[in-house]
Parts: structure tokens; sequence; C-alpha cells
């Protein structure tokens, strides 16, 4: 082998290396962004363990209570009411007035 073939050979070698180089690293942040991907899903569900029907005041087991299609949680300790995203609108906009009246009854508990 003279000169310029080793150097050649030398050349090759090198381009593959830096190939390789490049897919490993590419693979590792692939593996990376799999993990984190996971560990946001694992965190999100842990938060959802940790939280769900808890009440956001005082920690205690919040309880779905419904009437009449309207569905409310309530706190079981201190009685704060949660509704979900388009509850209240429903009850305001879509009740006649003594339904309206009614459903403030139950919600009051009087
Ligand atoms: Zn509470």
């Amino acid at each position: 082998m003279d000169e310029f073939d080793k150097s050649r050979e030398d050349a090759w070698f090198k381009e593959n290396e830096k190939q390789l180089l490049e897919a490993a690293k590419l693979a590792r942040e692939k593996r990376e962004k799999e993990r984190a991907q996971k560990e946001k899903a694992e965190e999100l569900e842990r938060l959802k363990q940790l939280h769900h029907m808890k009440c956001p005041k005082c920690g205690h087991d919040l309880k779905t209570e419904d009437r009449d299609g309207i569905e409310v949680d309530r706190c079981t300790f201190c009685e704060g009411i949660f509704f979900d995203a388009g509850e209240l609108e429903e009850m305001f906009l879509k009740k006649s007035a003594s339904e309206r009246r009614g459903i403030a009854r139950w919600l009051l508990k009087i």
C-alpha cells in the first residue's frame, strides 16, 4: 500500500467514523427525548393520582353530586364547590329562572 492509498483509507475511516458518531448522537438524543416524554407522562399521572378529586383548598376528598345533568364536585370537609369547565355556563344559560333557583338551593343545601 502506497502513501496515496493509505491516505485515502484514513480519509474513508475518518468519514465513516464521523457518520457512526453522528448516528450514535442522534440515537442517544432520540432515547433521551423518549425518556423525557415517558417521565413527563409518569409525572402527570403521579400528579393526577395525588390531586384527582381532592379539594384544592383543604386537600380532603371531593364527591361528585349531580342534579338535572349538572355535576359539581363538593368537598367532603370544607364544602367548597367545584365545577368542570362549561358546567357553570350550562347552569346559567340553559336553565329557566325557576330551575336556576332550584339549582342554587341544591348548591347551598337549603
Ligand atoms: Zn375542602
